[in-house]
Formats: C-alpha cells, sequence, structure tokens
C-alpha cells in the first residue's frame, strides 16, 4: 500500500518538476540576467524588461512541450508494470497542460502576459511624454508596483512577478517559492497607493 503512495507521489512531483524546467532554470543563467539588479532589487522599466516579460511568457509555454518527458515516462510506467508511478506522471502532465491551455482564455492566466507588457509600455510612452509624471521619469518595477523613483508616484498598480533573476533568498527557498506559487505575485497591489 505505502509504495504504491509513494509511486504515485514520486510520479506527481517528478512531472510537476519536468514542466517547470524551462522557467526554473533557463531565464536564472547569470548571462541573462547581467542587465538587471539582483532580485529583489526594483527593476527598471526599459526595453530589456519587457522582452524580459515576454521572455517568461514564452518560457510558461515551452512547459507544455516539456511536459511530453513525463508523459513518456508515465507510459512506459503503466506498460513495464509500475502503474502508480505511471498515474502519478500522467494526472500531474494531464493536469498542467489542461491549465496551461484553459489559462489562455481565462483573465487569470499566467503572470506574464501580452497584455502585461502592453501596461509597461504604456508607462513607458507616458514618461517619455508631456504627460509624464516629473520632468525626469524613472519608471521603477517594485515589489507592489511601478513607481516613479524621481517623484514617488505610482504609475501601475501591479505587482511584480517573477522575472527569472536568481532569488535573493537563496537557491533552496527559492526554487521551492516557484514551485508553490508559479511566479506569481505573492502580494496583490494595494488600492490605496492608485
Ligand atoms: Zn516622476
Amino acid at each position: 500500500m505505502w509504495d504504491i503512495i509513494l509511486n504515485f507521489s514520486l510520479g506527481l512531483v517528478f512531472a510537476h518538476l519536468s514542466i517547470r524546467v524551462p522557467l526554473l532554470t533557463f531565464p536564472r543563467m547569470k548571462s541573462w540576467n547581467t542587465q538587471f539588479p539582483p532580485h529583489p532589487e526594483p527593476i527598471l522599466v526599459d526595453g530589456q524588461l519587457l522582452r524580459r516579460v515576454l521572455d517568461m511568457r514564452n518560457f510558461h509555454w515551452l512547459g507544455i512541450l516539456f511536459a511530453i518527458i513525463p508523459l513518456g515516462f508515465g507510459w512506459m510506467s503503466l506498460k513495464y508494470g509500475n502503474a502508480p508511478l505511471g498515474f502519478g506522471m500522467w494526472i500531474s502532465s494531464g493536469w498542467a497542460i489542461v491549465s496551461r491551455l484553459t489559462s489562455a482564455i481565462d483573465v487569470d492566466g499566467p503572470p506574464w502576459s501580452k497584455d502585461l507588457a502592453m501596461r509597461l509600455q504604456i508607462v513607458r510612452n507616458e514618461a517619455d511624454s508631456e504627460k509624464s509624471c516629473c520632468a525626469f521619469p524613472v519608471p521603477l518595477w517594485e515589489v507592489m508596483s511601478v513607481r516613479c523613483n524621481a517623484c514617488g508616484k505610482v504609475l501601475l498598480a501591479e505587482s511584480r512577478p517573477d522575472l527569472g533573476r536568481p532569488r535573493s533568498d537563496g537557491w533552496i527557498k527559492g526554487f521551492f517559492r516557484l514551485l508553490l506559487t508559479d511566479g506569481r505575485p505573492i502580494v496583490s497591489p494595494s488600492s490605496e497607493e492608485e
């Protein structure tokens, strides 16, 4: 009985990890982050940040491709005897694929969206225009919102999702936090600051 539960859980965990390999590894390489200040410092809203938001979105979708790995291993486990392990992998990866596909039409979809990139672009445009908050706007994305570093005005009430920078809370803690939150910001923007 226990080994069935253990194998099933192993299958679940293995599949859960495989799907998140792109998000957990690729953007965190050192050479990918030299243009950004270290986590969790505020990050300047510029072209590089916009590209990073779209990259994170792509890595999120790449997870579907990585779900093929546990699906394949799961199929072999089912075929060659270890059914609980196989079921665990199938349930976990199947669920991940379905939830990613439905997130495309869901308003609460992945934390990195084209829509978010567009709203950040509007912040950039406004900072460059006559409507800017002050003479020398410096829009910085803090944990809770995009705020001008020069005058302190909140330019976009949007909490910051994980942006792929190596985590300041250490490799292991950061890893588990990302597994639990899937990169979503833990705090939601407070309406008082608007
Ligand atoms: Zn300003």
